[in-house]
């Protein structure tokens, strides 16, 4: 996920507009300030660009990178590790006028310790109003909620179920206006300002307030979908749509329309995407579209143009590609984030229609998930530093194999004051600034410590030949803080 755009993209842009002999202006955020610090001149600009951690004379020597490594995870209530859901079948209706999604989730599920005597699930928020077991109906449990985890779903398994055992059940439920995964956009929160607007951001805990589930990194399902919504509109998952090439959809004849998915590469729970609006889209190559709402499309068609390139690249590095598609969508502009990794579809912000494809490093950061994070994940929040961080090295070596090396060298230093200045401002004791955070406390809504991800980029890029930098001994993760266990659930 990029929470905000990258420096390198727009500082990089802002060069080569200075080529072009155009007023330039970098404007770059921090993570604290109240507003951004505009960079005016080609002075500031290119001094900005010369500094390199080589030559800075800044102390390090206090900079913690983690105070634990064990693979502890505390946000789920869900005993993924006892009971696992390996499928998700899902029959969703979306209701914009009450704000709210209603349906099934048919669940596969593989007992993996004997002794256990119910699935336990995730939900917040959700209206539970019947369960089933392979077809029998069964009481079920729904606990008082806590405040961030939610309400844990239990559901009776059959007497016997023993370890290597499998089975389905079935929940009937219903969002409410509170869900934190689902966004509803008001016309006036369009682009086109006729229709209201509908995504979903599950990433990091949000995915039990869309359906029942395990919502933790550290399980893993394949799922399909049928999702209907009215007749104007287009639904969209992070998932390959059935209905190829056409992509318009089944009528119902009664005023609304269904689309169906299928994702058959296991995905954790936060990556679980929809959006739903009035849709159109252009190809962008071989195994890519960009999508957005009519008025943004032939924009944002020239801006991701670079696409099937990065892809390429991207591959060329980290082996095949092994979604299927891979589409963008160009939400409305009131999308309050830079871009999010949703398997087969990335969500971008109509922020980066630059003009002149300055900004598309982000669509690289993004296809380079589909292999860090999205199919090797880390197994849990704690370790969200191997997530990011690996994505910020491979997005840079994509755009190494287009720009040239020098593009790579550029990121990594600027990436390395980012982080040294965040530390500094956050401070060197701050939870933040912890490469592996505790998460057992007020973390669990966000789960994503803000600058884990650039000590994890420092941490992964560390063995990179050519170093990028030389980093500080301050910075190398000290023997007490490397992993002690497995944390990937897939080899490198
Ligand atoms: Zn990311």
């Amino acid at each position: 996920m990029r929470a905000q755009i990258d420096i390198t993209g727009r500082l990089i842009g802002a060069v080569v507009h200075l080529a072009r002999q155009r007023a330039p202006r970098v404007v770059t955020s921090h993570p604290r300030s109240p507003s951004p610090r505009p960079i005016h001149s080609r002075t500031q600009i290119l001094l900005f660009a010369a500094q390199s951690p080589l030559s800075s004379t800044e102390s390090t020597s206090s900079v913690p990178m983690g105070k634990r490594a064990a693979t502890v995870e505390h946000s789920t209530q869900s005993n993924y590790e006892a009971v696992t859901v390996t499928h998700a079948d899902l029959d969703l209706v979306v209701d914009f006028s009450a704000k709210t999604i209603s349906g099934t989730a048919q669940l596969k599920y593989e007992v993996k310790r004997s002794g256990c005597d119910a699935l336990i699930l995730d939900t917040r928020d959700l209206a539970i109003q019947e369960v089933s077991v392979d077809g029998a109906a069964c009481q079920f449990t729904l606990a008082s909620p806590h405040k961030a985890l939610g309400s844990a779903l239990s559901i009776p398994l059959p007497a016997g179920a023993g370890a290597g055992s499998q089975g389905s059940t079935r929940v009937r439920f219903a969002t409410s206006p509170a869900s934190t995964a689902l966004q509803w956009l008001s016309p006036a929160q369009t682009a086109g300002g006729e229709h209201p607007y509908l995504f979903t951001q599950c990433q990091a805990i949000h995915a039990r307030s869309l359906v029942p589930c395990q919502d933790t990194p550290g399980a893993k399902l394949t799922y399909a979908a049928r999702v209907r919504v009215p007749e104007v509109m287009t639904a969209l998952m992070s998932a390959v749509p059935v209905d190829e090439p056409g992509r318009t959809g089944q009528e119902s004849g009664d005023g609304t329309r269904t689309f169906s998915f299928a994702q058959q590469v296991p995905i954790p729970s936060y990556l679980l995407a929809l959006a739903v609006g009035q849709l159109e889209s252009r190809e962008l190559g071989p195994v890519s579209r960009v999508y957005s709402e009519p008025s943004m499309v032939a924009a944002g068609a020239y801006e991701f143009s670079e696409t099937d390139a990065f892809l390429q690249a991207a591959a060329s590095v980290a082996g095949p590609y092994v979604w299927g598609r891979y589409d963008l969508l160009l939400l409305p502009p009131s999308f309050p984030y830079g871009g999010m990794e949703n398997p087969c579809l990335t969500f971008v912000t109509p922020t980066l229609l630059a003009g002149d494809r300055s900004l598309a490093n982000v669509v690289a950061h993004e296809i380079a998930h589909s292999w860090t994070g999205n199919l090797v994940t880390n197994a849990s929040w704690e370790h969200f530093w191997l997530n990011e961080g690996w994505t910020m090295w491979l997005e840079r070596r994509i755009l190494a194999k287009l720009y040239g090396e020098a593009r790579y060298q550029l990121a990594a230093s600027l990436g390395i004051l980012r982080m040294q200045a965040a530390v500094t401002d956050w401070g060197t004791d701050h939870p933040f600034t912890a490469l592996v955070p505790d998460l057992s406390g007020a973390c669990h809504l966000t789960g994503r410590p803000c600058q884990s991800w650039r000590c994890g980029t420092a941490a992964t890029s560390s063995g990179e030949e050519p170093r990028p930098l030389t980093l500080a001994p301050s910075l190398a993760l000290p023997r007490r803080h490397r992993p002690r266990r497995r944390l990937f659930d897939h080899p490198l």
